[in-house]
């Protein structure tokens, strides 16, 4: 990726202003107040500046935001839009903008996750039964603990009020944060379930621009309720 040289000087003749005028994020209405510079929390990293990204958008130049690392510090928190006096969509942009990356050159483990959940429903490409061995380990230890004696992961319940999607890193690195899920739903008498396939819970391709395989995750989880026949959906990423 590179980084935006935010000093140079732009010859306006070779730019297409047109060139994303059909996007529904009304770049064109910037009046250049810096309002969404000010609320961003990670303005200045690497010279990154929202109304900088929202004028080259508005003036087209394509090569420029499609290989810079700009889109990728945003954090989709939202902030600037709310305070956008123009009410330009700016993290709408960000991920069409992100969608114009060449899948391979997506940074980081973002694409080979996501490549890695089509072809088996998470992200690890974890097995159903090594899945469900560590959901059954870590509840086996929760029960270990004094209140919750006797507790069991209801995987797969069927008729459970509450669906929960889990996040890859919680069977991996981070099994302690299952336990916290887990105690609370047990301390409010919760009925609830995981599903033993399909339960990743992470939205790599709404945060890489790909609304294709996003779609693809969405309708996962709705097969999931709808085979559980499980009415209400807790996806906390
Ligand atoms: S807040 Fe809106 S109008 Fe102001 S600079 Fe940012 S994008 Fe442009
Ligand atoms: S959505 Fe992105 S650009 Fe807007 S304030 Fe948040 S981090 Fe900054």
């Amino acid at each position: 990726m590179t980084d935006i040289d935010t000093h140079q000087t732009t010859d306006l003749n070779g730019l297409d202003p047109g060139r994303f005028r059909d996007w529904s994020c009304d770049q064109d209405f910037c009046v250049t107040c810096a309002l969404c510079s000010s609320a961003c929390p990670v303005s200045g990293i690497d010279d990154f500046d929202p109304r900088k990204l929202v004028r080259m958008t508005a003036l087209g130049m394509e090569d420029e935001i499609v290989e810079a690392r700009w889109p990728w510090i945003c954090t989709m928190c939202g902030k600037c839009e709310n305070l956008c006096p123009m009410d330009i969509h700016i993290p709408a942009m960000v991920r069409r903008i992100r969608g114009l990356r060449d899948r391979d050159a997506v940074p980081g483990i973002l694409h080979k996750g996501l490549e890695a959940a089509m072809q088996s429903g998470n992200n690890l490409g974890l097995p159903r039964e090594d899945f469900v061995f560590i959901l059954e380990d870590v509840a086996e230890e929760v029960a270990e603990e004094p209140g919750f004696e006797g507790f069991k992961v209801p995987i797969d319940k069927k008729g459970a009020n509450l669906l929960t999607t889990i996040h890859n890193k919680l069977v991996n690195t981070h099994t302690e944060d299952l336990k916290h899920w887990w105690k609370i739903f047990h301390a409010a008498g919760e009925d609830w379930t995981v599903s033993s396939v399909n339960w990743e819970g992470t939205n790599w391709g709404y945060f890489t621009g790909d609304d294709e395989r996003m779609k693809v995750m969405v309708d996962r989880i709705v097969e999931q309720m709808e085979r559980l026949e499980v009415k209400n959906l807790m996806w906390p990423e």
